[in-house]
C-alpha cells in the first residue's frame, strides 16, 4: 500500500528540525496510553517502530516515519500527563502550535481516541487548536475490543456530539482495535488516499 520504505526517520525537539516539507503528511495525536504507539506499530505493520514506552517527563519528540516514498507518519507526544512538570508542557504546547500552524505539508490529523472514555477535555483542547489552525483531523477510537456492542452508541453520540463543535473535524470517525487487527487496513487505506 505504501511504496518504499516504512521506517523510523527522526525525532524532532523543535521547527528547525522538521524534515524538508516536500511529502504528503499526516499526524497522530492522542492522550497517553490511549493506543497510539499500538495503532503506528498496527498501521505501518512494524511490531516495534513506535516505542511504546512514552515515559511521562521524557523529553517530548516529534517522531517522523516514513510512509513509503510518498507520504510522512508523524507522531505527536502523547498529551495530559498528569504529572509532567509546567516547563515540559509549556516547551511542549509551544512546539506543537508552531507545528500544527506551520507545515504547510500537513494535510490531516488524526486524534486517536480511547473507545471506554470517548473525549475528553484535554481532547478538545487539541482540536480547537486544530480548528485554529485550520488542520482538518478526523477521530480514531481505539482499543475498540474493550467496549460492549452495548456501548457503541453512548459512545458514538458523545463523539459525534463533541465534534459538531468543530469546525475542522472531519465527520467519518474510524473504529480500530490494533489487538484484534479491527479498522486497520481501513485506516491504511484512508492515510493511502490522502493526497
Ligand atoms: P500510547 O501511550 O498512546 O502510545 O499507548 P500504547 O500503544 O503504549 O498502549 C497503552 C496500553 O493500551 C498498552 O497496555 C497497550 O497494550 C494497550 N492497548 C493499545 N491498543 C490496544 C487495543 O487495541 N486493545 C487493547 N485491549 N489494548 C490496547
Amino acid at each position: 500500500l505504501f511504496a518504499g520504505e516504512v521506517d523510523f526517520l527522526k525525532g524532532v525537539v523543535a521547527m528547525s528540525g522538521l524534515p524538508a516539507d516536500d511529502r504528503i503528511e499526516v499526524c497522530f495525536a492522542g492522550r497517553s496510553n490511549v493506543g497510539k504507539s499500538s495503532l503506528i506499530n498496527a498501521v505501518t505493520g512494524r511490531k516495534a517502530l513506535a516505542r511504546a514506552s512514552n515515559t511521562p517527563g521524557r523529553t517530548q519528540e516529534i517522531n517522523y516515519f516514513t510512509l513509503g516514498d510518498e507520504r510522512y507518519l508523524v507522531d505527536l507526544p502523547g498529551y495530559g500527563f498528569a504529572n509532567a512538570p509546567v516547563a515540559v508542557v509549556e516547551k511542549w504546547q509551544a512546539l506543537l502550535k508552531q507545528y500544527l500552524s506551520g507545515r504547510a505539508s500537513l494535510r490531516r490529523a488524526f486524534v486517536l481516541v480511547d473507545s471506554r472514555h470517548g473525549i475528553k477535555p484535554v481532547d478538545e483542547e487539541i482540536m480547537t487548536l486544530l480548528d485554529k489552525s485550520a488542520v482538518t483531523f478526523q477521530v480514531v477510537l481505539t482499543k475498540a475490543d474493550k467496549i460492549k456492542p452495548i456501548q457503541y452508541d453512548a459512545l458514538l453520540t458523545q463523539v459525534r456530539e463533541k465534534l459538531a463543535k468543530h469546525p475542522a473535524a472531519y465527520p467519518e470517525l474510524v473504529l480500530t482495535s490494533s489487538e484484534k487487527g479491527e479498522g486497520i487496513a481501513n485506516l491504511r487505506s484512508i492515510i493511502a488516499g490522502i493526497g
